[in-house]
């Protein structure tokens, strides 16, 4: 079901005592917001999730989330987390394929199709990561290259499964960098990647995915950003670490 979402990426920031005080902050702003169709999503670092979890235990707005998981069920991977992991202590989303991870850990479309597997299979909703360097888009490549992200770890699903993924388009120019796509940019993306469901998947099917966008989306841009058709919300980094800025961005 198409929902409007706003996730915070928390990335490797925040201690244990930090990531509370955070979550207990967004948690009580969030609580008498008037805006309760939006689903708010927290993740934090492996190390505070389950704490994080426990404080927002029964809070109807927030979910939590993982930053990654492996691909593999289990076994001889040392410093991986798995999902079955992750599952017993209440996640209910993982974020896969940022470009942070496609970068400096070399994951592939293939691992992150085994990854999306995993998750569904343990009713995990996955939300899934493209987006284009820069070069790409110089090139005039981004829209063939987003396109094949989505083909080759996602196209493999049935209906029923693929609209459980929430896709993020993360152009990785605009990650961290200040620079936002504008509504124009964001927009032609995301109704790319909505179409591009809709030729597998028919345009019923593709209506209901939620697509957010990501890249230096804070409470001034947020507005414009989310009044365009096909965004559904944001995957937010570094405005997800200050409470006021991030649940300014849900409102
Ligand atoms: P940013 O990060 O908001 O700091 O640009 C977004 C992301 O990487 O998810």
């Amino acid at each position: 079901m198409r929902q409007k979402i706003v996730a915070g990426n928390w990335k490797m920031n925040k201690t244990l005592d930090e990531a509370l005080a955070l979550a207990s902050e967004v948690s009580n702003m969030v609580k008498d917001e008037v805006n309760t169709d939006v689903q708010v999503i927290l993740a934090p670092s492996f190390i505070s999730l389950t704490a994080v979890g426990k404080l927002i235990e029964g809070q109807k707005r927030l979910a939590l989330a993982a930053q990654n998981c492996h691909h593999k069920t289990s076994g001889a991977y040392t410093g991986e987390v798995s999902v079955d992991m992750l599952k017993s202590i209440g996640v209910s989303f993982v974020i896969i394929g940022h470009s942070e991870r496609r970068m400096y850990f070399n994951e592939t479309n293939e691992q992150l199709a085994e990854k999306t597997n995993l998750l569904l299979q343990n009713n995990i909703r996955p939300i899934f990561c493209c987006g284009e360097s820069l070069e790409q888009r110089e090139k005039g490549i981004h829209i063939d290259f987003v396109k094949q992200q989505l083909t080759e770890s996602l196209f493999h699903l049935d209906t029923n499964q693929l609209q459980k993924v929430v896709i993020a388009y993360e152009p990785i120019w605009a990650i961290g960098t200040g620079k936002t796509a504008s509504t124009e940019q964001a927009q032609e993306m995301h109704e790319v990647i909505r179409k591009h469901i809709a030729s597998k998947y028919g345009e019923a099917a593709a209506a209901e995915v939620s697509i957010l966008y990501g890249g230096s989306c804070n409470p001034t841009n947020a507005p414009e950003l989310f009044a365009c058709k096909d965004v559904d919300g944001g995957l937010i980094g570094g405005a997800s670490l200050k409470s006021r800025d991030f649940v300014s961005i849900v409102k």
